[in-house]
C-alpha cells in the first residue's frame, strides 16, 4: 500500500484501482467501475479468453492494470480466527521416511531438534545397497549414547536387473544388510519411472524378476516402503490447468509427460498388482501411495490389501484441504497409517502437528509451489495420534525400539 492520504469525501469517486495501486500507476481518476463496459463473452466452451476473468455470467474482463505474476501476487489474509500452532508433537514420533542420518558432527544438533519436535526416532531410507555401508551407519549409531533414536533402512542396486545373478546377489546383499541392522527396505521412485532391465527395457514394479527381493523381505520380517509414480498431475500436460504448473515450471525433472513415459495409472497399477501377488510382504506406500488427492482410491486400495499401510509424508496438502475427509478416512483407518517427513527440514513438521492435533483454520502451507491453497486442521483423537505417531510404525517394522512408549 501506499502512503498516499485521501480525503474521505473523495473516497467515494476514486477508483478502486487508484486506492489499491496508488494514483502513481497513472490510473485516471474518472476509470470505469468494474462492471461490463470492457467485457467480452466466454468462448464456446464457457471459459473466459486469456488475461481476462469472469465478472459476470458469461461475460470476461481485463483487469485495468497488469496482473501480477503468480510469483508476486501473495495476498495477505483478513481472517480473523483462532490460531493454535503446535511446535512439538502431543506425542512421541517414529518419522519412518528420512533421509538423514547421524554424523559425529551432527548428532548433537539433531538430537536438539528432534527433542524439540518430539521426534523419537528418525529412519534414514538412504542406508544404500552395500551392506557395509549399512554396517559403517549402524556401528556409528550404536557407538553413542542415542542408539535408541536412530534406525536405517537398506536399499537395492537394480543394475542388471533380469540378469542372470541379479536376484540371487540383491536378495544375499540384502540378507547381510539386514544382518549388519538395517530394519527395513526402501525403493526410490526411479523403480518403475526410469530404471531399466539389463535387456534395456524399463524395470517394471511388478516385474516377476524382482519377486525374490520382495519374498526376503517376508522371510526377514522387514517392510518395504516403496516411492512409486509421482505427484497426478506430475504426469499431466504442463498448461495453465495443471495443478502444480508452479513446481513443473521450477523442476524440469518431475515432468513425466513426455511421449514414451509410462503413465501414472500405469506405474501406480504396477505397483497395486506387486502388492497383490506378495502378501506374505508388509509394504509402506509412500507418499500415501500417492491417492491422497482421492480417498476413495485410498481406501479401496487398503480394503483389498491387508498387507498394505500408508505414509503421510510430503502429501499434507493432501489432507489439509480436505480435512474432514481426510479426518473421516484416518479415523476409518487409524490402523493403517504411518507418520514420515521425508525431507528433514525442523521448521517443517510443526505443520504436520498442526494439521492432524488442531481444528484451526486456512492456514499457511510451507511451500506455495507445492500447494496454491491453504490448510485446515483434521482435529485427531489421540489414540489415532498415537497409532499414527508411532504404534502402527512398530507393528510393521519390529526393529524399531520397543521400550519407553506411551500406551
Ligand atoms: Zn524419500
Amino acid at each position: 500500500m501506499t502512503d498516499m492520504i485521501v480525503p474521505s469525501r473523495m473516497i467515494g469517486i476514486v477508483s478502486l484501482a487508484v486506492l489499491m495501486f496508488g494514483a502513481g500507476a497513472g490510473i485516471g481518476l474518472l476509470a470505469q467501475p468494474a462492471g461490463r463496459a470492457n467485457s467480452v463473452p466466454t468462448r464456446a466452451d464457457g471459459t473466459c479468453p486469456p488475461g481476462t476473468t469472469e465478472v459476470r455470467p458469461g461475460r470476461c474482463q481485463a483487469p485495468e492494470v497488469p496482473p501480477p505474476s503468480i510469483l508476486d501476487y501473495r495476498p495477505r489474509s483478513t481472517l480473523v480466527t483462532a490460531e493454535h500452532l503446535v511446535p512439538k508433537a502431543k506425542f512421541p514420533v517414529v518419522d519412518i521416511h528420512s533421509h538423514t542420518g547421524p554424523t559425529p558432527e551432527t548428532i548433537d544438533r539433531l538430537l536438539g531438534e528432534m527433542d524439540a519436535l518430539n521426534l523419537r526416532v528418525l529412519v534414514n531410507l538412504s542406508g544404500g545397497s552395500d551392506p557395509a555401508a549399512i554396517k559403517q551407519k549402524v556401528d556409528y549409531i550404536r557407538s553413542t549414547p542415542h542408539a535408541d533414536r536412530f534406525r536405517v533402512f537398506a536399499n537395492v542396486n537394480f543394475d542388471g536387473a533380469g540378469a542372470p545373478g541379479w536376484a540371487e546377489k540383491a536378495v544375499a546383499d540384502l540378507e547381510a544388510s539386514v544382518r549388519n541392522g538395517a530394519i527395513g527396505l526402501k525403493i526410490y521412485k526411479s523403480l518403475g519411472l526410469t530404471t531399466k532391465k539389463a535387456d534395456g527395457t524399463r524395470l517394471k514394479v511388478d516385474d516377476p524378476v524382482l519377486a525374490p527381493v520382495w519374498d526376503a523381505c517376508a522371510r526377514l520380517d522387514i517392510p518395504v516402503i516403496i516411492h512409486s509414480a509421482e505427484p497426478k498431475e506430475f504426469f499431466s500436460p504442463f498448461d495453465y490447468e495443471n495443478e502444480r504448473w508452479l513446481e513443473l515450471a521450477l523442476f524440469p525433472s518431475r515432468r513425466n509427460f513426455s511421449p514414451g513415459q509410462p503413465s501414472f495409472e500405469e506405474v501406480q497399477a504396477e505397483r497395486d498388482r506387486m502388492f497383490a501377488a506378495h502378501p506374505k510382504t508388509r509394504f509402506i506406500g509412500a507418499h500415501f501411495a500417492y491417492y491422497g488427492h482421492d480417498l476413495a482410491r485410498a481406501g479401496a486400495l487398503l480394503d483389498r490389501l491387508p498387507n498394505v499401510t500408508l505414509e503421510v509424508s510430503a502429501v499434507l496438502y493432501e489432507f489439509g484441504r480436505q480435512p474432514r475427509a481426510a479426518r473421516e478416512f484416518f479415523l476409518e483407518y487409524q490402523d493403517r497409517i504411518l507418520f514420515g517427513k521425508d525431507s528433514y527440514q525442523p521448521q517443517e513438521y510443526p505443520y504436520y502437528w498442526r494439521v492432524f492435533e488442531t481444528a484451526d483454520e486456512y492456514f499457511d502451507y510451507y511451500r506455495d509451489y507445492h500447494a496454491f491453497w491453504k490448510l485446515y486442521g483434521m482435529d485427531l483423537p489421540d489414540e489415532v495420534l498415537k497409532k499414527v505417531y508411532y504404534k502402527n510404525a512398530l507393528r510393521v517394522t519390529p526393529g524399531l525400539p520397543r521400550a519407553g512408549w506411551p500406551d
